[in-house]
């Protein structure tokens, strides 16, 4: 009865919820931290949460489908046109027009080895097979061989800059000289969801939309309101491309994708700069404390570019770390899934990142 490309799909697992622990363990919900998911630890802008408040009886009007408003506010923030971009209910969305729009039983997706996994998911929806790096972190060089391979079968590369779930980052200008190889054909898909964590950190790390567009016609740059505009729980993302991309992934957009209360919050949060660059600041002075953390307690860490860090283990087992924390009403994600004996730890607030410490220094005694 059901579609044979589902066999070999299985079924996606979120980072853990909040409610899970409270259920499980008996905890109050405002004594668990989650540290999951890579949400933003300061919640969101006021300025959404009191334009929320106000758009509170807007809930049974569809939104403005053309998201004008939006639109506009992000055409001038990254200096390209409306014309230029496709919102989605989240960038996932978004990752799932581009399969539907570009793959087939006939083609691949070419990816680095361990990487964000809704394009190896989205690929499989599509039928197409999944081409992945013998190397973990993105490896440019390792990436043009397979390409060179298989160029009549891959119709899109994804690279996820910086990458979740190991956090490391490519510096711009490499990043296009690899493009200059790849042919005009295929689709080159930047998923910037924490481009802008990467660029505070270093500059070089920073891919500007607009510049990328304009050199390549063949490229779509993603980003979300998920992380450092904290919006998760809102499901926006937006793509920005060429016109000629952005009116073919238009066609497979159902009307109405997200809701008139989400593009109220991605509106306004736009306007908000101050509220994402605490965001970042703290993110990095909390990421160095991370940093000695491992060093004290002799783990290997892996530099990170963006609102998270992953701790490897050697002797101890990441999922039973993972599950004494998560006793202790702190949810990480446990590793093991991508075949790595690691946690990965969302970068929280001073105070969260405090009873983490605490909380990880007892277990692992
Ligand atoms: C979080 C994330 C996204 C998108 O998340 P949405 O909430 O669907 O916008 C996309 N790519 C990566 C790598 C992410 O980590």
């Amino acid at each position: 009865m059901f579609n044979k490309k589902l066999e070999n799909l299985k079924n996606y697992e979120a980072g853990k919820p909040i409610e899970l622990v409270v259920r499980e363990y008996g905890i109050d919900a405002k004594d668990v931290i989650k540290l999951a998911s890579n949400e933003n630890p300061f919640g969101t802008s006021v300025l959404v949460e009191q334009a929320l408040k106000n758009a509170s009886n807007k809930a049974h009007l569809y939104p403005d489908d053309s998201y004008f408003e939006l639109k506009e506010a992000l055409a001038a923030k990254f200096n390209v046109t409306p014309k230029n971009l496709i919102i989605g209910q989240g960038s996932d969305q978004i990752i799932e027009f581009i399969a539907h729009a570009v793959l087939n039983e006939t083609n691949a997706i070419l990816t680095a080895g361990v990487t964000f996994a809704m394009y190896d998911i989205y690929a499989k929806h599509a039928g197409a097979s999944v081409i992945k790096t013998p190397s973990a972190s993105h490896n440019l060089s390792q990436m043009l061989e397979l390409y060179k391979a298989n160029k009549d079968k891959i119709a899109a590369i994804f690279l996820c800059l910086p990458n979740n779930p190991l956090g490391e980052c490519l510096d711009a200008s490499e990043v296009y000289d690899f493009m200059r190889e790849i042919s005009p054909k295929t689709l080159i898909v930047i998923d910037g969801a924490y481009n802008d964590f990467a660029k505070f950190k270093d500059a070089k790390k920073a891919i500007d939309p607009s510049d990328l567009i304009r050199n390549f016609k063949n490229a779509i740059f993603l980003a979300t309101f998920s992380k450092s505009y904290g919006l998760g729980g809102m499901r926006v993302g937006y793509g920005i491309a060429d016109e000629s991309i952005i009116n073919e992934l238009g066609k497979l957009r159902p009307p109405f994708n997200i809701t008139t209360l989400s593009l109220k919050a991605a509106t306004i949060a736009l306007s908000d700069a101050e509220f994402v660059d605490k965001t970042l600041k703290n993110n990095f002075e909390q990421m160095t404390r991370y940093e000695n953390f491992a060093k004290d307690h002799g783990i290997e860490f892996l530099p990170s570019y963006t609102n998270f860090i992953v701790f490897k283990f050697d002797t101890q087992n990441s999922s039973q770390i993972s599950q004494e924390l998560l006793k202790k009403g702190i949810i990480v994600r446990d590793m093991q899934g991508y075949g790595l004996n690691a946690i990965r730890i969302t970068i929280g607030t001073a105070t969260q990142n405090d009873k983490l410490f605490e909380k990880l220094d007892e277990i692992l005694k």
